[in-house]
């Protein structure tokens, strides 16, 4: 073994501790344990040889140990599977701080691996929630995720195109959906853009599409006094301010820990 990790630190230019992360979350034991009695069968080998390989060629390292931390949470991610952000982290703090009442049904749109509703469910341990998305690949990386939490119960995941399979209101309507402008897809990090499925960043030419639709169907399902919590782009607080300007409800754009706008809460009388 510590021929290997040398060897692999030297060839794909990592540090030493990093190949034994690496190879730790490979092998799917803990790192102390890869110097005990480890001999590595020459699948084995070959295995870890052709993750690393693709880790050097972009592959982002989420998609290689298929793992995330998400918040206290450590989720399973596939590749395909929009890989959750740190603004999205915070995002939770920041529903757990400014939501007023503690919502007891709870849409998730574009869920990904699960991660916000999973965060959810356990913030508001008495809510209901139904997770969507339009991917597949999402949902049935969301259903592993939901499963290793015991949450089947309380988390129900539904395929819809936005508001399509839903007939319900909901206290809080939340998402973080694609909301980048295609044209900005470009200047994407290349492990984004080779690797990432598009079809969760590409918010259409202003890169509000699925905002847009958002708010204006959402304010229809939304039960009083319930919020719509966004991630949304910074370029779009001004459109979206004119968007609102004539909805009688109350609006708050508050930024992430990189301090830019990042966040638009709709919704909620006490704030
Ligand atoms: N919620 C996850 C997170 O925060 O890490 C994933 C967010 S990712 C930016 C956007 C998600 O929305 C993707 O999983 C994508 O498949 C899904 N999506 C895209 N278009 C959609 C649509 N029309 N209806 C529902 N979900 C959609
Ligand atoms: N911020 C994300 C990125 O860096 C995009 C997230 C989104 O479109 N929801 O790719």
């Amino acid at each position: 073994m510590r021929r290997l990790v040398a060897k692999i630190s030297q060839e794909i230019k990592i540090k030493k501790d990093e190949a034994e992360l690496i190879i730790a979350a490979l092998l799917d034991k803990p790192r102390f344990e890869l110097y005990l009695n480890h001999q590595l069968s020459p699948g084995q080998r070959k295995l870890i040889w052709l993750k690393l390989l693709q880790l050097k060629s972009g592959v982002p390292i989420e998609y290689i140990t298929k793992k995330i931390q998400f918040r206290d949470y450590n989720l399973t991610i596939n590749p395909g599977v929009f890989i959750p952000r740190l603004e999205t982290e915070y995002f939770i703090e920041l529903i757990a701080k400014k939501i007023s009442n503690k919502p007891k049904k709870i849409l998730e749109i574009g869920t990904g691996c699960g991660a916000i509703a999973i965060a959810l469910a356990h913030l508001y341990p008495d809510a209901e929630i139904i997770a969507t998305d339009i991917s597949n690949e999402a949902l049935d990386n969301a259903q592993i995720n939901i499963k290793r939490f015991n949450l089947e119960k309380r988390i129900e995941l539904v395929y819809s195109n936005l508001f399509e399979n839903i007939n319900t209101h909901f206290d809080l309507i939340v998402s973080n959906p694609p909301y980048v402008p295609s044209s900005r897809l470009i200047n994407l990090p290349k492990s984004v853009r080779d690797f990432e499925p598009l079809r969760a960043i590409n918010g259409g030419p202003d890169g509000n599409r699925f905002i847009r639709a958002l708010i204006n169907q959402g304010l229809l399902y939304l039960n009083e006094n319930g919020v719509i919590a966004l991630e949304i782009d910074e370029t779009a607080v001004k459109p979206l301010n004119l968007l609102l300007k004539d909805k009688l409800t109350r609006v708050l754009f508050l930024k992430d820990q990189f301090g830019k706008y990042r966040y638009l809460f709709i919704g909620d009388e006490k704030r």
